[in-house]
């Protein structure tokens, strides 16, 4: 099927829960999908299930979609504050009968399940009030159902999934509103995509079997469905539907673990769309190279590893001073006030191959700018002996006049102090570290001291001796 519309996406979360993983995924799709073709991306949320939908869960979808820099140029558009239009279509179409009134009861249709059950069959509404005309004034409760068309097929041909096919007899009449008169998802969204003149619907494989009725409402209404495209779920390492059992799911909690939002990016286009077999991707470079036909036809495999790889490569290869305020919040989260101490652009450099991510980094760099060390024990019998305090004493009086203050110099300074001491580099630096990041672990112990700083170094030398 070509379409020659103006090319217009949305994405149209339910807020009844937090962003989720898998739901940005398609949304990451779709926006790279309107942007590519100089398209637009809607944001509309689906938030018609009152008892489930919370403002918490749309300011999280809200957040998740700006933190990742998915701009929407439409929307969000509220389902809940298009009811009255909802009803007016509704009524069209009961006044063209392609709707109806139901009455049926829900043991009337447990009865039907059960019996299509018992007899091997699918179980499917019987059309038992089709032809009843039950009107407004009913003295049952009625629930409204779309007449489906009794003969032929539907035909459609999935952008990921190729040609599909259904025979109408196997799909029943749909119900639409429900008997309190709220519209049903099946509705709504047909609606909506028609009013905003979706082109192209990109969404989870969960709605395919969804797609036949809603393409039957389309044609009712006489409008033209969009082009779909069903995307495979994102998976667990164990096959099943990724969920809170394999990994966190929230799209925030990645943010707050420290991960950068190009890494996480990458790793959601990756986890089911591919090209060739490049892994890293800009975003422009996304927008370049992405088509609906390159989306993976099997479901992809959540691997944290894999996502710990794209933000190491982000931390290394992202200008400093752009991660900069990063490293601050994440720091600033573990009470450390950063105005006394090295340049974070600089903290950043010395550990971005060291690190994960940048709440790790946070972690390890603590010392550079908080003086109340935690020591590692077994670090501190084994490296910090008396043995070494001539040395540290030694090298006190050398850092105190070091001019100028650079890796170089202080690395010549160590090696003049191991001299005079009689000490391997090694054992001179190994102690030093222990002494003044309260580990055995660092960058290259001149960078280290260098950071850290001439007067914090001399004190923390000091208080290892004197105590
Ligand atoms: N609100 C639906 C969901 O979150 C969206 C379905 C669709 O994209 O059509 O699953």
């Amino acid at each position: 099927m070509t379409n020659t519309r103006p090319i217009r996406t949305r994405f149209a979360p339910s807020p009844t829960g937090d962003l989720h993983l898998g739901s940005v995924r398609t949304a990451l799709f779709s926006w790279l999908y309107a942007k590519a073709h100089g398209g637009t991306f809607v944001l509309r949320i689906e938030d018609t299930d009152v008892e489930r939908s919370t403002q918490a869960s749309v300011d999280n979808i809200l957040e998740g979609m700006s933190w990742l820099g998915l701009d929407y140029d439409e929307g969000p558009f509220y389902q809940m504050q298009r009811m009255d239009h909802y009803q007016t279509v509704l009524n069209e179409l009961l006044d063209k009968n392609l709707a109806y009134r139901c009455d049926c009861t829900p043991e009337r249709l447990t009865d039907l399940r059960e019996k299509a059950r018992e007899s091997g069959d699918k179980p499917r509404y019987d059309g038992h009030c089709q032809h009843r005309n039950l009107s407004k004034d009913h003295s049952l409760p009625t629930v409204i159902r779309f007449r489906n068309p009794t003969d032929g097929d539907v035909s459609f041909t999935d952008s990921v999934r190729g040609p599909i096919t259904v025979k109408n007899e196997e799909l029943d009449d749909l119900i639409i509103a429900r008997s309190d008169g709220t519209p049903t998802y099946n509705f709504t969204v047909v609606i909506d995509d028609r009013d905003m003149e979706i082109s192209h619907v990109i969404r989870g494989d969960d709605h395919i079997n969804n797609t036949p009725r809603q393409i039957n409402l389309f044609q009712a209404l006489g409008a033209t469905p969009p082009i779909y495209a069903h995307v495979p779920m994102i998976l667990g390492k164990d096959g099943k539907r990724l969920s809170k059992r394999h990994a966190a799911t929230n799209v925030l909690s990645y943010r707050d673990a420290g991960y950068l939002p190009e890494a996480l990016l990458n790793d959601l286009a990756r986890l089911g769309w591919s090209h060739g077999d490049q892994e890293i991707f800009s975003r422009d470079e996304l927008i370049q190279l992405f088509s609906l036909d390159t989306i993976n036809k099997a479901g992809a495999v959540f691997n944290e590893e894999k996502l710990d790889w794209f933000n190491q490569h982000y931390l290394q290869t992202l200008p400093a001073k752009n991660l900069a305020p990063l490293l601050e919040e994440q720091l600033n989260a573990l009470l450390i006030s950063t105005d006394k101490g090295p340049a974070l652009e600089d903290v950043l450099k010395a550990q971005a191959s060291r690190c994960k991510t940048l709440k790790e980094m946070a972690e390890k760099s603590k010392y550079f700018y908080d003086d109340s060390l935690s020591f590692d024990e077994e670090a501190v019998k084994k490296h910090l002996t008396s043995a070494v305090f001539p040395a540290f004493t030694d090298l006190c009086l050398s850092l105190k006049d070091l001019s100028p203050w650079t890796p170089e110099t202080i690395k010549q300074a160590l090696k003049t102090c191991a001299g005079t001491h009689s000490l391997s580099f090694g054992k001179l630096a190994q102690p030093l570290r222990v002494a003044l990041s309260g580990n055995t672990i660092s960058p290259s112990i001149d960078l280290t001291i260098q950071l850290i700083g001439r007067e914090r170094c001399i004190k923390r030398l000091q208080n290892t001796v004197s105590n």
